[in-house]
């Protein structure tokens, strides 16, 4: 079935973190924004996407409505291989990472739920899975301004169920206090490339015997593989993929030595499929994977379905924070820890559209006409 429209459009979720609001990107961050990509085909089918995300949603959502969407109207939806090739080839002058990938992985999504909608299977059995129990969530702790905060939000996501806590912080400080609080929870620690190698080498170092389950993203800039690699010989296991740029960032990571467990991100690396091939390449190269999904949209609704097909299945990234209602709940919401996965066709959850309606930020872009 021929693609017939694209549509983007954004919603803006009330949420509450725990403690004071931060900046992202020198905006406030007040409000879980998701860019959701709206595909339909020539016989009114609608596949949902959402493309990554947070501060980039206005360059993303550029990105899709000036260049990607008038290539993909008129393409056969089910051609997602050759959609994938012809797209990305179209626009690597672009970027290999950054606005048009992530824009597209919102599209590519999309064609998922589509392909799904249209065989009647959800996702994760077109990927070749079995009936899926629950799987396991971590909760992945905001940025906190005090020791309380961090000590307050650790018990209460230990409270909620998580078994396993991610901190964003960068002090060992914050590190032993959520140990303190966290009981037998495995605590993680994200510091968003915060360190040149030497400073880097030097915190793992006073972290080595702490118990850390994974220092993520340890080294400034995040393509500095061997100054990553560097950190191994403390033994704290090393996480890192979510700044990288599709299968070849990832092999470039792995050939370096530089990490034990892979953080992809479906929604910035192109989508689904090129998700399951990065997940390949690490099971060949005895790396783990934990998905990067601080999102709640399709994007996080896509990270459960391509879990969920494995036969190991990963740990899910979610976010600790409160929102007052989403359009994909109940979906989105883990329950004690853990996570179900949508049985419906495709994604398996369309999204509620009074609550699209209600929490709408400007207008959505509707795109019909080929380039
Ligand atoms: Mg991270």
């Amino acid at each position: 079935m021929k693609i017939t429209a694209i549509e983007t459009s954004v919603v803006a979720l009330p949420f509450t973190m725990g403690g004071p609001y931060q900046s992202f990107a020198g905006q406030l961050w007040d409000r879980m924004e998701i860019l959701l990509v709206r595909v339909e085909t020539e016989d009114g089918l609608v596949g949902w996407g959402e493309a990554f995300g947070h501060a980039a949603i206005a360059t993303t959502k550029a990105a899709i409505d000036s260049i990607i969407a008038p290539l993909m109207i008129g393409r056969d939806a089910g051609d997602i291989n050759a959609i994938n090739r012809a797209i990305l080839h179209s626009t690597h002058l672009l970027g290999r990472n950054g606005s048009f990938v992530y824009g597209y992985a919102g599209i590519e999504i999309a064609l998922w739920d589509l392909l799904g909608k249209r065989t009647g299977q959800p996702i994760w059995r077109l990927l070749g899975g079995s009936t899926p129990g629950l799987l396991d969530a971590y909760a992945s702790l905001l940025n906190y301004t005090t020791p309380a905060l961090v000590a307050r939000n650790t018990a209460d996501a230990v409270a909620a169920g998580y078994r396993a806590i991610k901190l964003h912080q960068t002090s060992r400080a914050d590190v032993l206090t959520a140990m303190d609080v966290a009981g037998d929870a495995k605590v993680m620690l994200d510091v968003n490339c915060a360190w040149l190698p030497p400073k880097a080498q030097e915190m793992a170092e006073s972290m080595e015997m702490d118990g850390l389950a994974w220092l993520e993203e340890p080294v400034w800039p995040p393509e500095d593989v061997h100054g990553l690699a560097s950190l191994r010989r403390y033994g704290i296991p090393l996480s890192a993929g979510e700044n990288v740029a599709g299968l070849f960032g990832f092999k470039t990571l792995i050939e370096a030595g530089a990490i034990d467990i892979a953080q992809p991100s479906v929604t910035k690396l192109g989508g689904i499929s090129e998700m399951v091939r990065i997940i390949h390449l690490c099971q060949a190269n005895a790396v783990a994977v934990a998905p990067h999904s601080p999102y709640f949209g399709p994007g996080f609704l896509a990270t459960l379905h391509v879990a969920a097909a494995l036969i190991e299945q990963p740990l899910i990234e979610v976010l600790w924070v409160e929102m007052e209602a989403n359009p994909f709940d109940p979906w989105v919401r883990p329950q004690n820890g853990k996570l179900a996965v949508p049985n419906g066709p495709g994604l398996g959850c369309d999204p509620d559209p009074v609550l699209l309606a209600r929490y709408a930020k400007g207008p959505t872009t509707r795109t019909e006409t080929a380039r």
